[in-house]
C-alpha cells in the first residue's frame, strides 16, 4: 500500500549553522510518532552534514537535484554515486523552479530521472502547470505529459521507486493554494493516468503528494483527500514547528 509521506524542500535557503539550528528544532520536536515518511531537503553543501545529524531519527535527508551523468566534465553538477557515497536514498527531480529557471526540459528530466532510478535511487518526481494552463483550460493534458515523457519508459519495478508531486506553480510561494478539490481531482487524474500504463496496483501503490503553499492551517484538509498522499512542503518547512504540525496533520 502506498505510504503516506511530508517532505521539506528547503530550496536555497539555510546556511550550514541554520541548516544545524533547523535540524535541532525539529529533532527536539519529534516526540511523538509521525504517521508518515518525514523527509527534508536541505541545500548540497549541507547534505552530509544533515544525513549524520540526522540518521538516529526518522527523518529522512534528501536532494533536491542530480546531474543525469555519473563522472565526468560537468561543471557544478552532483551525480548519483557521489550522493549515493554520502548515504542519501531519494532525489527531488523535475521542480518547476528547475524546469521554468534553469531551463530543464522534460527530456533532460527524463535522463535525470532514469538515471537516479537505474543507480537505485528514489524519484520524487515533480510535475504541474502554469496559470495559463488552468485558465486555458488544459491543466489535465498538461501534467499528463510531463507525466507521459518523464516516467513513461520507466519498468514498473522502477515506478515503485518513484513518489510523484503536482505542484501547480501558481500555487507555489504564492500563499494560493490548489483548494483540497483541485487538489484530488488533479491526483485522481494521475492517478489513473499512470494506470493505463503500469496497472492497477502500482497506481495504487504511488504516492502522489500535493504541494503548493501547503500550512499547518491548510494541510489537514488537502491530506484528507483520498488520493492525496502528503505534502512537499516549502516555505512552511523553513520553520521546524510549522513543518511538524503539518507531518502531524495526519
Ligand atoms: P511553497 O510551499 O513555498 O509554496 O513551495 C512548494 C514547493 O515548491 C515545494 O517543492
Amino acid at each position: 500500500m502506498r505510504k503516506n509521506i511530508v517532505a521539506g524542500n528547503w530550496k536555497m535557503n539555510c546556511d550550514l549553522a541554520q541548516t544545524q539550528a533547523l535540524i535541532t528544532d525539529l529533532k527536539k520536536g519529534l516526540v511523538n510518532d509521525v504517521n508518515c515518511e518525514l523527509m527534508i531537503a536541505p541545500s548540497h553543501p549541507f547534505l552530509y552534514n544533515a544525513f549524520n545529524s540526522t540518521c538516529d531519527t526518522v527523518i529522512e535527508v534528501v536532494a533536491q537535484n542530480v546531474c543525469e551523468a555519473d563522472s565526468g566534465a560537468y561543471t557544478g553538477e552532483i551525480s548519483v554515486p557521489m550522493l549515493q557515497s554520502i548515504g542519501i536514498k531519494t532525489v527531488i527531480i523535475g521542480h518547476s523552479e528547475r524546469r521554468d529557471t534553469y531551463g530543464e526540459t522534460d527530456q533532460l528530466i527524463t535522463a535525470k530521472t532514469k538515471a537516479a532510478l537505474d543507480k537505485g535511487l528514489r524519484v520524487i518526481f515533480c510535475c504541474g502547470e502554469h496559470l495559463e494552463d488552468r485558465k486555458a483550460g488544459n491543466h489535465f493534458d498538461t501534467v499528463t505529459k510531463q507525466i507521459e515523457l518523464g516516467l513513461f519508459d520507466l519498468t514498473a519495478a522502477q515506478m515503485e521507486n518513484v513518489v510523484v508531486a503536482y505542484e501547480p506553480v501558481w500555487a507555489i510561494g504564492t500563499g494560493e493554494t490548489a483548494s483540497p478539490e483541485q487538489a484530488q481531482e488533479m491526483h485522481a487524474h494521475l492517478r489513473s493516468f499512470i494506470e493505463t500504463k503500469f496497472g492497477k496496483e502500482t497506481a495504487n501503490n504511488t504516492s502522489i503528494l500535493y504541494g503548493g503553499s501547503v500550512k499547518p492551517a491548510n494541510a489537514a484538509e488537502i491530506f484528507a483527500k483520498p488520493d492525496v498522499d502528503g505534502g512537499l512542503v516549502g516555505g512552511a518547512s523553513l520553520d521546524g514547528s510549522s513543518f511538524l504540525d503539518i507531518a502531524n496533520a495526519f
